[in-house]
């Protein structure tokens, strides 16, 4: 069982309650317009990774109390998803958010049983396509058709999170790039162009 990954966070306190890991899975069956990850899409081989193996890494990440899955289409991968999740179940006490842009309906009518395991295991469910024209500029989910599903009850107390809070994002610098954790907000690419534009200091040559 392996799991295709694009990217991952070990520690983010925008993706969900408290910190969190994150992990942006590789290939999406969706192509919505808007897409903030669109080099998430192609469904392609990216960094392959055995489930259990990055349980154990997350399980080491220091004051982690959860993991939130995105993507990319995690629900393609359900089956090492599956198995990511039971083993973390198993050894910790993390709350497991979702996102999908299938529905949950939709997730419910494949009768897969995989899929169906991944449900089971899953605190919050954030499902559906990102629609542009329904971005309202709030919470933890790109568009207003994206419903929150409490699955668990985990986090029902803290639905203002999910669905009203003040977006923000952070920036996480590697050697050769720059990582953007979190739903942005509207206008975010144009906002950060400007202040680093702002603060980058001008750098004069004598020669
Ligand atoms: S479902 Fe998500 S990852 Fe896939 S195209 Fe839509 S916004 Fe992008």
């Amino acid at each position: 069982m392996i799991l295709n990954i694009a990217e991952i966070c070990p520690a983010t306190h925008t993706l969900g309650p408290g910190q969190r890991f994150v992990i942006w899975v590789q290939g999406c069956c969706f192509n919505c317009p808007g897409c903030i990850s669109p080099n998430w899409i192609p469904q392609k081989q990216a960094t392959l990774v055995d489930p259990l193996k990055l349980a154990n890494y997350i399980l080491s990440i220091p004051g982690t109390e959860g993991l939130t899955v995105s993507g990319g289409e995690p629900m393609l991968q359900a089956p090492a998803l599956n198995q990511l999740f039971t083993y973390l179940r198993q050894r910790s006490n993390f709350s497991i958010i979702c996102f999908s842009g299938f529905t949950l309906e939709q997730l419910h009518a494949k009768c897969d049983p995989a899929i169906n395991q991944v449900l089971s295991l899953i605190d919050v469910l954030i499902d559906g396509q990102y629609m542009s024209e329904l971005n309202d500029n709030k919470g933890t989910r790109g568009s207003s058709n994206q419903i929150v599903h409490f699955l668990s009850g985990r986090h029902a107390s803290e639905a203002n999170l999910f669905t009203e809070r003040k977006r923000d994002v952070e920036i996480h610098m590697r050697d050769d790039s720059a990582l953007m954790v979190g739903v942005p907000p509207i206008n975010f690419p144009e906002h950060f162009k400007k202040a680093v534009n702002f603060t980058t200091p001008k750098v004069s040559s004598t020669n």
